[in-house]
C-alpha cells in the first residue's frame, strides 16, 4: 500500500509523473534509448530543457517580461552564495525567518556587508516579521517565502524599490503571487517540482552584469543564461521530472487551480488543530504556511498512541524538525486531499481517546 507521504522534502510527487519518469528511465518516448543514457546535447534532451524553462516562466506568469529560467545544480544552498556572488556589491538586507535564511546570510557575508533588516529569532521563528524599514541603499533584499521548518509563510511581501531575491524552495508553484515583484527567485526542485538535483532559478535579466567582481563561470548567472542552461551537463533526470510535474500542474489548471486545493488541505488540518484540544499549532495564525503545518500534542501521554495510530494508517513523515519538535505535516502540491483527511480523522479519534 502506498503511504500517505507528509515528508518535508524530498517529498511526494504526482503518481502519473512517477509512472512516466520511471518509463523514461527504461526508454524515452519510444526512441530506443533511456533518458539517462542519451547526450544532453541530443535534440530529445534539448527539447526537454527548453520545455522545462518555458513551462516555469509560463506557470509563474513571467513569459515575455525579461526573465530567464535556469535549471542549475548545488541545491538551494548553492543559491545562498550564487545570489550574493552575482548581486552583492556593497550591502544587502536579509529578513531572518529561520535556519534557511541564516544559512543564506552566512554565505552572503563572504561577499559584502549584510544587515538583518528584521528577524523573528527571539520567538524561535514562530512568525513573519512585519513593518520594518528597508534601507534604500541595499543591493537587494533577500526573503525566504516559506519557512519549511517552522511552518511560517509570507502572506505579503515588502513593497520596496530595492530588488527582491526570494528563496521559494518550499512553496514555489503553490499559490498565486505577482511573481514580477521579484528580481530573482530560486527553489530546489525537491518539494513542488521534482527529485533533488536541480534548482530552478528565475532571474530578471536586467539585474545581471552590474558588478565589477570576477565570477567563475559555473557561478555566473549570465553564463548560464547565455548557454540556455546548458553550460555543462545538466541533471537530466531531475530536469525531466520537473518538466513533467510542471506539465501536470499546467494540465490541472496551473497555479490558480492548485492554490485552491492547497487552501482546502490547509484549512482542513488547521481547523482540526484549532478545534481539537489535544493539539496546538506552533506558528502564528496569520503567518501559517499552507505547505507545512507545525503542531504539538498538548498531552505528552498521548504521543505514543498518536504515533501508533499514524503508523497503522500508513502516515509517513510527520515528525517535526529537530529544532522545533512536535509534528509537521507537509502538504505539497502532489499530496492528495485524501491523505490530509486520513490524518485529520486520526487526530479527531485521538481526542475521543484522550
Ligand atoms: N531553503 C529552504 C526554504 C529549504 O526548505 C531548503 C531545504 N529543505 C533549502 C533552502 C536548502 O535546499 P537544498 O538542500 O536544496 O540546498
Amino acid at each position: 500500500m502506498k503511504k500517505h507521504n507528509f515528508s518535508a522534502g524530498p517529498c511526494i510527487l504526482p503518481a502519473e509523473v512517477m509512472q512516466k519518469a520511471s518509463e523514461a528511465v527504461l526508454e524515452l518516448d519510444g526512441i530506443g534509448l533511456s533518458l539517462i543514457e542519451i547526450s544532453h546535447r541530443s535534440k530529445e534532451f534539448v527539447d526537454i530543457m527548453e520545455k522545462a524553462r518555458s513551462l516555469a516562466l509560463e506557470l509563474l506568469g513571467l513569459e515575455g517580461k525579461g526573465y530567464q529560467a535556469l535549471f542549475l545544480q548545488g541545491g538551494a544552498s548553492m543559491q545562498f552564495l550564487m545570489t550574493a556572488f552575482n548581486l552583492l556589491d556593497k550591502k544587502a538586507g536579509y529578513v531572518n525567518t529561520g535556519t534557511w535564511s541564516q544559512k543564506a546570510i552566512k554565505e552572503a557575508r563572504l561577499f559584502g556587508e549584510i544587515i538583518e533588516v528584521a528577524s523573528s529569532q527571539e520567538d524561535n521563528f514562530k512568525y513573519i516579521p512585519k513593518g520594518y524599514e528597508i534601507p534604500a541603499d541595499l543591493d537587494y533584499l533577500h526573503l525566504t517565502s516559506n519557512n519549511t521548518i517552522y511552518g511560517t509563510q509570507f502572506k505579503e511581501f515588502p513593497k520596496t524599490d530595492v530588488p527582491l531575491v526570494c528563496d521559494m524552495s518550499s512553496d514555489i508553484f503553490s499559490r498565486q503571487l505577482d511573481f514580477s515583484q521579484f528580481d530573482l527567485i530560486y527553489a530546489g526542485a525537491q518539494k513542488n517540482m521534482g527529485p533533488a538535483g536541480a534548482t530552478l532559478v528565475v532571474v530578471k535579466e536586467d539585474i545581471l552584469g552590474k558588478l565589477t567582481r570576477k565570477i567563475p563561470s559555473m557561478m555566473d548567472y549570465s553564463v548560464h543564461v547565455a548557454k540556455e542552461s546548458m553550460f555543462n551537463t545538466p541533471p537530466v533526470f531531475a530536469v525531466y521530472v520537473s518538466m513533467l510535474t510542471m506539465q501536470w500542474l499546467k494540465d490541472l489548471g496551473g497555479i490558480a487551480a492548485i492554490e485552491e486545493i492547497n487552501e482546502r488541505k490547509a484549512n482542513l488540518i488547521y481547523s482540526e488543530i484549532e478545534l481539537n484540544p489535544v493539539f496546538s499549532g506552533i506558528a502564528a495564525k496569520e503567518d501559517r504556511s499552507t505547505m507545512n503545518a507545525t503542531f504539538n500534542i498538548t498531552d505528552d501521554e498521548l504521543k505514543d498512541v498518536f504515533d501508533d495510530m499514524c503508523k497503522e494508517a500508513g502516515i509517513s513523515g510527520i515528525n517535526g524538525h529537530r529544532s522545533v519538535g512536535g509534528y509537521r505535516a507537509s502538504m505539497y502540491n502532489a499530496l492528495p486531499m485524501e491523505s490530509v483527511g486520513v490524518l485529520v480523522d486520526i487526530m479527531s479519534e485521538l481526542e475521543k481517546k484522550g
